[in-house]
């Protein structure tokens, strides 16, 4: 496997790139290179067909050095311990990057959920639990939802938790239902964090969004911005709906692990999401026309939305790209010789951890509201998102102008500079 195939060595990377403005010493760079530490566990779940199938499974906590280690729980046929570290290392920076008092973590399950019953699903989540409680707590790491887990997981796993050791500690997970302890606005925070920094970073180019609110003009139907968007999982399904709800951008392509859509005259989001509900996929949607995943990427867009997995822009397709932005919604999906490739097109890459921060931004809002018993509305989480994601991407353009350097490198710099600090402070080099 090569640098370019590997996430964690391609997240490794980005630490060497910052290394020498910020004086890391190679004590600081090995700790920085490795994860703090890491559970891997085997899962006996008892299938609907009384067989006993067993699960790998993975935790890793990175970071921890400004607070408890923080990220979310996958569930994918693909998983391997390697790319959670890679996961969890990132979850540490974006964590950083956005003053966070969070670590970074991440965890996975090798399965395919798509093949599994709900009773499977959550027999599986609850194990994946039983084996962590003495690795997870409110003060030691929180998950959270990601690529093929979602609220419902959330809240076995909060029961699990919660029935073992006593107590009803809301706090230990995020993005729970808002019934038991979830906050309003997680479900759609990733997708509106994002579309918050595509509005500053379109603004920086010159093109004119149509956001809801003071300045909406109600721009007509052929100058709306145009987007397409790989991936229809939670965070695809909401930057589709916000942008054109939110952002007044038309969306002309939507994919998900199937193949995708295209419509120029535009897609509405919640018939797509109904279609996809009653056939499984995005694909065959009346009025719009099959593409593949590889087409969606290299279509002659405004704004370009990768919303699924790492590494979907790599150095054979990335000279095909035609978008004028790279909205990295997904964690790691641009391999560091596209990007390469991408900046020296001209290409505007607003990078992941500043990016996708929006769904771990209000998980930390949903964890101070139980650990205060608390509820905020919806309009005060709004408002502290958009102020954050707001704040954060001015840093990052002014630290990018400022030295000469891409957003990325912009961002790891804030963010590692911001980790090393802290395990200064505490002793650790
Ligand atoms: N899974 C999300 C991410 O990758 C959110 C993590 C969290 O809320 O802890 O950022």
């Amino acid at each position: 496997m090569t640098q370019e195939d590997n996430l964690f060595e391609s997240v490794k990377i980005h630490i060497c790139k910052c290394s020498v403005e910020l004086e890391l010493t190679p004590n600081i760079e090995g700790i920085l290179k490795q994860p703090m530490r890491e559970l891997h566990v085997s899962l006996p779940v008892r299938m609907d067909d009384g067989t006993i199938k067993t699960f790998q499974g993975f935790r890793v906590q990175y970071n921890n050095a400004r607070g408890p280690a923080k990220g979310g729980i996958r569930y994918h046929p693909g998983e391997s311990a390697d790319i959670i570290r890679g996961l969890a290392a990132i979850m540490t920076w974006k964590c950083a990057l956005h003053d966070l008092p969070l670590g970074g973590a991440k965890g996975g399950i090798i399965c395919n959920p798509k093949d599994m019953s709900k009773s499977e699903l959550e027999r599986l989540s609850r194990a994946y639990m039983k084996s962590m409680l003495d690795f997870i707590g409110p003060d030691i790491d929180i998950p959270a939802p990601d690529v093929y887990t979602n609220s419902e997981v959330m809240a076995w796993m909060l029961d699990e938790y919660s029935k073992i050791t006593g107590k009803a500690n809301f706090s230990v997970i995020t993005g729970k239902p808002i019934g038991v302890g979830g906050s309003k606005g997680r479900e759609e925070a990733t997708g509106r964090g994002g579309w918050y920094a595509i509005r500053e970073g379109a603004k920086e180019i010159g093109l004119h969004l149509d956001f809801k609110g003071s300045e909406q003009e109600n721009i007509p139907d052929q100058k709306k911005l145009t987007v397409a968007i790989q991936g229809f999982g939670n965070v695809g399904y909401h930057a589709a709906l916000l942008g054109k709800e939110l952002a007044g951008c038309k969306i002309v392509a939507i994919s998900d692990s199937r193949g995708g859509i295209y419509s120029k005259k535009g897609l509405n989001p919640r018939s797509v999401i109904e279609h996809k509900k009653e056939t499984g996929s995005v694909l065959n949607f009346a009025g719009a026309e099959n593409i593949s995943n590889a087409e969606l990427l290299e279509l002659d867009v405004d704004i370009l939305i990768p919303a699924a997995l790492e590494h979907a822009i790599t150095k054979d397709n990335a000279r095909r790209v035609k978008a004028k932005i790279i909205a990295e919604f997904a964690n790691g999906p641009i391999t560091n010789e596209a990007e390469d490739i991408l900046l020296d097109m001209g290409i505007n890459i607003i990078p992941d951890i500043l990016c996708n921060g929006g769904g771990v931004i209000v998980s930390y809002y949903e964890m101070v509201q139980n650990l205060n018993m608390d509820k905020w509305t919806e309009d005060e989480i709004f408002r502290r998102l958009d102020e954050k994601m707001t704040m954060c991407y001015r840093a990052v353009i002014g630290a990018a102008k400022e030295y000469n350097i891409s957003m990325r490198k912009a961002a790891y710099t804030i963010a590692v500079s911001r980790v090393v600090k802290a395990m200064k402070y505490r002793g650790w080099v």
